[in-house]
């Protein structure tokens, strides 16, 4: 293989689609409860029976516009939905209710980090549309060459989120979705699940050579339904494209798809543009006005985003940034441990429990934070146990272990099993003597300047006390007594 010819450099931008958290769909009652058996969240208005008539969903509105705010978004005072025209077996009105030249959110922004370095990712638009309908294929059920149609999900509503082509490495890709994601859920906006399509993404992709100033031809890469996944067909996709550049043919403007179990990425259809759609403002809905007051009582209600409890956290806390990331990675675990630290002002301990011991065991165990067996009070009360000296370090992270099995309280467990630490000094000294007189060669070898042999000496008492022995305490009476 030859080398390449020149550098590359890949623009990326993505169009991520969220389920909006509400509890009917955009225009008409029909529950959007996920997992119902096919087309039982149905009605003739979002089957596209003839003669139906839409009505906005105010909640779904109300949503949308948290998005646009958390996201740094100019909400629009007067807005517009548009018939999006195209023919599609899961699609019954033949067009899709969806927003085009007066979209609710323009000009916002996210803020990453790649590298230790902030970067803020633009965002383009953010704008309200109805979710189509899921087609089944019958090849897996026995019915080959048959496909069904399951309409619960027509109706869902959605916010598209466009961002600028500011991303330049999967990576980077990544990270933004991490964070917006995170935005999100914290505006509870979208639950954000993406076993159940609550959040959907596109990744539009070219590569130029570096230096260049216009972006190249870029593809677009469809339903992306894993952060892994984005990132894998982002890579695959830049790697074609520059084999395409090398050879001196051009990138084809196409849609593709991915293939998660080859980990490549094939053509879907060519390209289409938005006149191919035949835009026209929707008819059967007003025009959206949205007041300014309406705006700020929004913004008012908008609940602390993760960047500025990021660094709140750092603040007031002092804890590194690492850890401020840890803690705020969800809204539950930033309680878990706000409510910890209100309760004991070692800040940087609690910090280390959380993200090791405690994150690590419901990680084993799949389980959420606010399922945890231990509630940021037994945490506490086990961390004043080790200030307290009733237990070493060592012993707490086993108690630690059996409370997180057991839901039994630090002092419980402690209490039963008579685990406390020995700290008493006549106590450690009889443990002493017992050793030194089993082993009075090894005691003569030491004096001998065999250092080494004194961690072997501490490691018998200790290992005779059950682990329950203060070990400074049994270093210090050991020098003393050998000395
Ligand atoms: P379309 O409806 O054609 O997909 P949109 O405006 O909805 O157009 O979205 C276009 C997306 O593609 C945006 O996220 C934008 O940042 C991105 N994009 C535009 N041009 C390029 C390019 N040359 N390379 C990579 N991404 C691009
Ligand atoms: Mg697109
Ligand atoms: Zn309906």
């Amino acid at each position: 293989p030859v080398g390449r010819r020149m550098n590359y450099e890949m623009v990326i931008g993505l169009e991520v689609h969220a389920q909006l958290k509400t509890q009917s769909k955009i225009f008409c009652s029909c529950s959007t409860t996920f997992g119902k058996p096919a087309n039982e969240n149905t009605c003739p208005v979002c089957l596209g029976m003839p003669g139906v008539l839409p009505v906005l969903n105010k909640k779904a509105l109300q949503l949308a516009m948290r998005a646009c705010l958390a996201t740094n978004c100019r909400i629009a005072p007067m807005n517009r939905f548009a018939r999006k025209n195209y023919f599609y077996p899961d699609l019954p009105k033949g067009y899709q209710i969806s927003q085009f030249e007066l979209p609710l959110g323009l000009g916002g922004y996210v803020n990453i980090r790649v590298n230790g370095a902030k970067k803020k990712i633009g965002l383009t638009r953010i704008h309200m549309e109805e979710d189509a309908g899921k087609l089944i294929h019958g090849d897996n059920l026995g019915s080959p060459g048959k496909s069904y149609v399951d309409f619960n999900r027509t109706g869902i509503p959605l916010v598209e989120i466009v961002s600028e082509p500011d991303l330049r490495s999967g990576e980077e890709a990544r990270e933004y979705l991490t964070q917006l994601k995170l935005i999100l859920e914290y505006a509870e906006v979208s639950d954000c699940n993406m076993e159940e399509g609550n959040l959907r993404c596109d990744a539009n992709v070219s590569v130029r050579p570096e230096g260049q100033k216009e972006f190249g031809i870029r593809t677009e890469t469809k339903n992306l339904n894993s952060f892994r996944f984005v990132q894998r067909a982002i890579e695959y996709e830049v790697d074609r494209q520059i084999k395409i550049l090398e050879q001196g043919d051009s990138i084809i403007q196409e849609t593709r798809l991915y293939d998660s179990n080859k980990g490549v990425t094939f053509s879907m259809r060519s390209k289409e543009e938005a006149h191919d759609y035949r835009y026209f403002p929707e008819p059967d809905l007003v025009p959206v006005e949205i007041s300014d007051e309406w705006i700020k009582e929004t913004m008012s209600e908008l609940p602390e985003l993760p960047e500025k409890k990021r660094e709140r956290f750092i603040q007031n806390y002092k804890i590194p940034e690492y850890d401020a990331g840890v803690l705020t990675a969800s809204k539950e675990i930033a309680d878990y441990y706000e409510k910890s630290a209100s309760l004991y002002p070692e800040f940087k301990v609690i910090s280390n429990w959380v993200m090791g011991e405690l994150l690590r065991e419901l990680k084993n165990d799949g389980q959420k934070i606010n399922e945890s067996p231990i509630k940021p009070e037994d945490l506490v009360e086990l961390l004043k146990l080790i200030d307290k000296g009733t237990l070493s370090a060592k012993m707490a992270k086993t108690v630690f272990e059996e409370m997180y099995q057991s839901s039994k309280t630090a002092i419980e467990i402690v209490s039963k099993k008579g685990l406390a630490q020995i700290t008493d000094s006549s106590a450690i000294e009889n443990l002493v003597d017992e050793i030194l007189q089993l082993n009075t060669d090894q005691v003569e070898q030491y004096k001998n300047g065999k250092e080494k042999v004194f961690g072997f000496l501490v490691g018998q008492i200790m290992k005779k006390s059950k682990g329950q022995a203060d070990p400074a305490l049994v270093n210090k009476l050991l020098k003393d007594r050998i000395n």
